[in-house]
């Protein structure tokens, strides 16, 4: 078991502290011109829709080509 946060959770954590330690005011920001907006809430957008760890143990939610 790795002992490091993957990059989006690292940033979850940053908006977290970012706001007071406060989750709701995290999810909340309204600072849309941060770089880490986008990511503030431990998922990466522009990933939507695509498989993830779920999808390799169950290939019926495997994205298709
Ligand atoms: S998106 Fe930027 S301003 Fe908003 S909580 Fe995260 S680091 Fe802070």
């Amino acid at each position: 078991m790795p002992n490091y946060l993957p990059p989006v959770k690292a940033i979850k954590k940053f908006c977290y502290y970012c706001v007071g330690e406060n989750a709701k005011e995290r999810k909340n920001c309204n600072i849309t011109d941060c770089s880490l907006y986008p990511f503030r809430l431990g998922k990466n957008p522009k990933r939507k829709g695509i498989g993830g760890r779920k999808s390799l143990k169950n290939p019926k939610l495997a994205q298709k080509p």
